[in-house]
């Protein structure tokens, strides 16, 4: 790397790993998603970290899906994941499966049965909570503990067969009831589930629980730094018991913290809520955090990595604030979005000394942030233009360097205009503002020595196109919506403002899909591409050109 960054601990113990010859130098990673539902931006977080580490120690990240749960889990899952891993830049070295591991997980827990290390349970699940004890207090060993080998492979092989019930017996690993980390206390290593697998159909009735699938697929795939998340911490001492007692490859698991956001909820479950429940329009509503709602939202992969990158790995909770997000998407949109012009609250400019009929051909760069501003693009300018509603006043305070009675501004890229009367309907709402130009103050070859104080945006009414725009809020209204009683008391029911009747400049009309426009003065947009339309085109707000809401903060106005 060509700036120094100090190392993350991850980082560390893979140099060390590296200096030492654990594995021969070699780093294989892997992405563990269980396709019971869409990434969302907090996966976004483990897969840059692996797919990231990787690519630094010349290594590579499987992708494995964790696929042991038949009644969550379903293949339009694994497709979006598949989807999103590459949107957000990254290639896995192979696609796998813990179903794929099915045969050989039977095998190793019945080694285990042999070792004497594992045994069927026929108690129920309360049965089982209970005699794990508590923290303080020991648990007590079921019945069943004792029971021969012979006995134990007999069952657990009629438990494959089918030939009990959903929850009518498990089974454990032999470890100790009286271990302080009650996830010792022989944990479950298969549960009875008679359901239909997405892959494996009704060839299996028993699934391995994570603490078996999880460790062994790892050290199936022989991967040599297997990350997660904190909560994993108190499952570390199975994964390495069951990994020294079946004496395979030595995968070994790092925890790191797990990102959370401001004004949103973050997980699988809560998403999949909001989904059912119609709170949003589906898993990819531009308000979701997932990426494929960051996607249709107008978040640029490259947006989503530097996030990530400035977020960095730590050993210890925190909460982010949803403003570094949208810094980072501004950062990058503001170095590569277009500018174009278009008006959402329009009302009436008519320019009195302006030829009737006539149609200047003006120009605009498409990217001023750009060395060569990447070309430009014609812009029609005319008699009657809409102008924004609020870039009129009829009394205006003295700060405002709009359009009122006697003032003048530049209309971007063409002349400058003053204004000298405006027109109102019946209810005393403006609808037209009356101008005069200058004709010698056109951009770019300004005669005029005039100076104005404001520039604003402009469409020319008759060559302009109708779209519609949508404007996004924070999904929740709350910081964190998880201190609520229930997190949907806290949904912003602002987040969503349509505005069907904007006006868009005519080059817009040629918008592409996955690209980014800056409406000058109004923030980055792209369009939706799920419900755009050639003939109906839909743009969604990414973000505002500010923040906003660190403002309105200040203020008070909002939480
Ligand atoms: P959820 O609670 O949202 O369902 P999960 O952890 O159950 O999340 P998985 O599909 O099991 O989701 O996760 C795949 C990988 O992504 C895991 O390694 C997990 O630790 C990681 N991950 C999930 N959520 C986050 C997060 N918020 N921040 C960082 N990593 C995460
Ligand atoms: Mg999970």
């Amino acid at each position: 790397m060509s700036e120094e960054k100090s190392l993350n601990f991850i980082e560390e113990i893979i140099e060390e790993d590296l200096r030492t010859g654990k594995h021969d130098g070699r780093v294989l990673t892997r992405f563990p998603p269980e396709p019971n539902g869409y990434l969302h931006i907090g996966h976004a977080k483990s897969i840059c970290l692996n797919f990231g580490l990787a690519k630094k120690y010349n290594g590579k990240t499987n992708l494995r899906f964790d696929d042991t749960n038949p009644i969550t889990e379903e293949a339009e899952y694994v497709e979006s994941i598949k989807k999103d891993v590459q949107w957000l830049g990254f290639q896995w070295a192979e696609e796998l499966y813990t179903s794929d591991y099915f045969e050989t997980l039977y095998e190793y827990a019945v080694k285990l049965i042999k070792k004497g290390l594992a045994y069927v349970d026929k108690s129920n699940s309360e049965e089982i909570a209970i005699s794990k004890g508590t923290p303080t207090q020991p648990g007590i060993a079921a019945p069943d503990r004792d029971r021969s080998i012979e006995d134990n492979l007999r069952l657990f092989q009629e438990m494959r067969e089918g030939k009990y019930k959903d929850g009518e017996m498990v089974l454990r690993a032999k470890i100790d009831l009286a271990d302080p980390n009650m996830h010792m206390r022989d944990p479950l290593l298969y549960r009875i589930k008679h359901a239909v697998h997405h892959r494996t159909g009704d060839t299996w009735c028993i699934y391995p629980m994570y603490d078996f699938g999880h460790g062994q697929s790892d050290s199936i795939e022989k991967i040599t730094h297997s990350l997660c998340t904190l909560e994993f911490v108190p499952h570390r001492p199975v994964y390495d018991w069951l990994i020294e007692k079946l004496e395979i490859f030595p995968s070994r698991q790092y925890e790191f913290a797990r990102l959370n956001l401001t004004y949103t909820v973050m997980s699988k479950r809560r998403l999949l809520e909001l989904v059912r429940e119609k709170h949003v329009d589906g898993w990819d509503d531009p308000r979701m955090p997932t990426i494929s709602g960051l996607r249709r939202r107008g978040f640029t992969p490259a947006s989503i990595r530097e996030f990530c990158d400035r977020i960095g790995v730590a050993k210890r909770e925190n909460l982010i604030s949803m403003s570094l997000l949208e810094f980072c998407i501004r950062e990058d949109l503001n170095k590569t979005a277009w500018r174009r012009m278009a008006v959402l609250d329009p009302i009436k400019l008519i320019i009195t000394n302006y030829p009737e009929g006539k149609t200047e051909e003006l120009s605009g760069e498409n990217n001023p942030e750009a060395e060569d501003g990447e070309g430009s693009r014609i812009i029609p300018f005319s008699k009657e233009l809409w102008i924004e509603r609020n870039d009129f006043m009829e009394d205006a305070p003295k700060k405002f360097f709009r359009l009122t009675p006697g003032k003048s501004v530049r209309l971007k890229h063409a002349y400058i205009v003053e204004c000298h009367d405006f027109k109102k309907d019946e209810e005393g709402k403006v609808t037209e503002v009356h101008c005069t130009y200058i004709p010698n103050s056109k951009s770019g070859e300004d005669t005029s020595g005039m100076r104005v104080k404001g520039t604003i945006h402009w469409v020319s009414a008759g060559h302009a196109e109708k779209a519609e725009v949508r404007l996004y809020d924070r999904l929740f209204a709350e910081e964190d919506p998880m201190a609520s009683e229930n997190f949907k008391d806290s949904l912003n029911p602002n987040s969503l403002q349509i505005i069907e009747n904007a006006y868009i400049e005519s080059d817009l009309a040629k918008a592409e899909m996955d690209k980014n426009y800056q409406f000058m003065r109004l923030g980055y947009f792209t369009l939706d591409e799920k419900i755009s339309r050639k003939n109906h085109l839909v743009f969604n707000r990414t973000v505002t050109l500010r923040d906003s809401w660190a403002k309105e903060v200040k203020k008070g106005k909002k939480k």
